[in-house]
């Protein structure tokens, strides 16, 4: 690669100088330097001064597959010297995009045999948003039109995406939520379940979306969005109760249910999709990430075959560019080929998810940690001031700071969400690995303590 070795050597000024990063506060990240990550291998990544870390989550989620994988790198240079582009609007596809649709709607359940292609999460949510209505429209219910979604969930950063995601500062930012978009409680049940056990709370939370329902009209409700597991919002894993309740709702009151799997699929449950492991069936399943472990951008919809026979009936009018683009195509390909080939999705739920949990749940006799919470490769380790009554810290998010930069000082990438430190690593973790996150996380919670 020809790379002006002066610029790089100077990256971090000029990455200052001109670039804005997401979610970041730049006049701070400027007073402590940008972090360069060079190259990534396996679970690791390396950063310009050639320090190692253990990546526990997987870039932002999505490197499900791990680092360095030749044969994707393959399938996309393959794919660019074929076709580079071309795209599928009108009557046109790829046969990448054709192939991927039919290779990624085979891990979905029986009823669902479609897919609508985007290039990121937050646009398979602008699309499922627009064809829920669409549906109902063309199904002489045009009034069905409000979304219920969850307080402190999140579903992207478009407006219809920050919208419908519960995060209060991203309201604040954009001045949102839209019209239309309603929130009810999370199954948060350490922080917000009071004296309930949580299965009591599950069905408590779940049944707030009954209620809304009444507030709202029946004939007025579209949708229910919820992911699966919260994942930005902390690893919020709901207690049993709550998943067949919200699914038996939606069903009696005639809505759409659409769980977000951009997080959850893919292997990290250690099922290929999160409402496989809960046991239900959503009408609509928005889809990115680990799609195709990140290598390049690709989202989507996963359609239940009832909401698709409508949407085949009128001309949906959406669409992107570069909806279903080849070359991103022969990345998902190849992606999903190693899920399948190595088995990942059984190693996760057979192999390394449990050795994660038991290995997380070894913190648990920390004055420090007050429950751990895993799905597969999915964890919450909720940190507090008081574990016997479940009281907080007065400044979560300083702690879990905090506890993040040791991490990141001692070569483990965690993120913290309040006070809650996450982790969700590449599927092909190690043991050894795993023995390293733990390890490193104890010794930050000991020095923090
Ligand atoms: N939905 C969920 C559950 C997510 O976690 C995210 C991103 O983290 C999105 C949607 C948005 O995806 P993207 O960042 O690819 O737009």
């Amino acid at each position: 690669m020809t790379t002006n070795t002066a610029a790089l050597s100077n990256i971090g000024a000029l990455d200052a100088a001109h670039h804005l990063h997401p979610f970041t506060h730049m006049d701070k990240l400027n007073e402590g330097g940008t972090r360069i990550i060079q190259r990534g291998e396996g679970s690791l990544i390396f950063d310009n001064q050639g320090k190692k870390y253990l990546d526990a989550f997987a870039g932002l989620w999505c490197v499900n597959v791990g680092y360095g994988r030749k044969s994707i790198a393959d399938a996309v240079y393959q794919q660019m010297n074929e076709l580079p582009y071309y795209n599928t609007f009108f009557s046109s596809t790829t046969t990448p995009t054709t192939l991927l649709a039919q290779k990624v709607t085979a891990h979905a359940g029986a009823k669902m045999n479609h897919v609508f292609f985007t290039n990121s999460g937050s646009e398979a949510t602008d699309t499922w948003f627009r064809m829920a209505r669409v549906y109902w429209a063309a199904k002489g219910m045009p009034s069905k039109k409000q979304v219920i979604a969850r307080r402190n969930g999140y579903h992207g950063s478009t407006v219809a995406g920050a919208s419908l995601g519960g995060m209060k500062y991203m309201h604040e930012h954009g001045a949102l939520p839209i019209e239309g978009i309603h929130h009810i409680g999370q199954p948060y049940w350490y922080v917000e379940g009071g004296d309930l056990t949580p299965a009591e709370f599950g069905l408590k939370v779940a049944q707030e979306l009954e209620a809304k329902i009444e507030e709202l009209g029946e004939d007025n409700v579209a949708a229910f969005v919820a992911e699966p597991i919260q994942g930005a919002g902390g690893v919020i894993v709901p207690p049993e109760s709550y998943w067949p309740e919200i699914a038996k709702i939606c069903k009696a009151r005639n809505i759409l249910l659409v769980a977000d799997e951009v997080i959850c699929g893919f292997g990290r449950t250690g099922s290929w999709f999160g409402h496989q492991h809960f046991g239900f069936e959503p009408d609509l399943a928005p889809i990115a990430k680990g799609l195709s472990s990140g290598y390049l951008p690709i989202g989507g919809v996963l359609v239940s075959d009832h909401v698709a026979d409508v949407i085949r009936s009128v001309e949906f009018a959406h669409g992107y560019t570069y909806s279903g683009h080849p070359v991103c195509a022969a990345a998902a390909i190849e992606n999903i080929r190693i899920i399948e080939e190595e088995k990942l999705v059984e190693r996760v739920r057979d192999d390394v998810g449990p050795y994660l949990a038991k290995a997380l749940a070894s913190l648990l006799d920390h004055d420090m940690v007050g429950d751990v919470q895993s799905v597969g490769l999915m964890a919450g380790i909720q940190m507090a001031a008081d574990k016997k009554t479940r009281q907080r810290f007065a400044k979560p998010d300083e702690v879990g700071t905090w506890v993040r930069n040791h991490c990141w000082s001692n070569g483990l990438i965690m993120r913290a969400t309040g006070d809650r430190m996450l982790a969700s690593p590449p599927l092909i973790i190690t043991h050894e690995e795993i023995d390293f996150l733990v390890g490193t996380l104890r010794n930050a919670l000991d020095a923090a303590w």
